[in-house]
């Protein structure tokens, strides 16, 4: 049987998982862990409301960097691009939630930090392509998918953020 409307008001959980909760796959690059903006770039997304699921730090092997870029093999910039990511460690982030993989994109801002509008992480936070200090999945399918190749299963965590009835009604 289906639920009733009023139902529905005291199970926002239920609600949100009706309302297509997606997964992307966010990374601190190294410029940004060498710059000590770990914590800055992590708290933009947390303060917006989305639910952290895995967190690591970790050092890149050039395999999983050409595996991950893998679209962009035959961009001139894909050699610099794998030296870059691999430069030192990153930090691996899996955000879940409503509408997540097309929001942390917004709250990342355009490729180039240049063109990034104030406010963004990009545009507040870097001058150029190559080090623009973080990446989002672009599509909830690569949002998947990334966060199968970045993480083991293990390393995922399910919780219900005790701030969930004041972010969703
Ligand atoms: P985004 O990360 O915004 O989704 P792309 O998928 O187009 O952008 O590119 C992936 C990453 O490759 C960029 O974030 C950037 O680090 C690097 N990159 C893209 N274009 C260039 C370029 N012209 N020169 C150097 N690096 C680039």
């Amino acid at each position: 049987k289906t639920l009733s409307h009023k139902t529905h008001i005291f199970l926002p959980h239920l609600v949100a998982s009706m309302e297509q909760v997606e997964e992307t796959y966010i990374m601190v690059k190294p410029d940004a862990v060498q710059r000590g903006l770990v914590g800055e770039i992590i708290s933009r997304f947390e303060k917006k409301g989305f639910k952290l699921t895995g967190l690591k730090l970790f050092e890149c092997p050039k395999e999983l960097a050409e595996e991950h870029y893998k679209d962009l093999k035959s961009k001139s910039f894909f050699p610099k691009l794998i030296d870059y990511i691999t430069s030192g460690p990153v930090v691996c982030m899996a955000w879940e939630g409503v509408g997540v993989v097309a929001s942390a994109r917004k709250l990342i801002g355009s490729t180039d930090p240049l063109q990034a509008d104030p406010g963004t992480i990009r545009g507040d936070l870097a001058v150029q392509t190559g080090r623009n200090v973080v990446h989002g999945s672009d599509s909830p399918e690569n949002g998947k998918r990334e966060i199968a190749l970045w993480f083991k299963e293990g390393e995922l965590c399910q919780w219900t953020p005790a701030q969930a009835p004041w972010l969703r009604e």
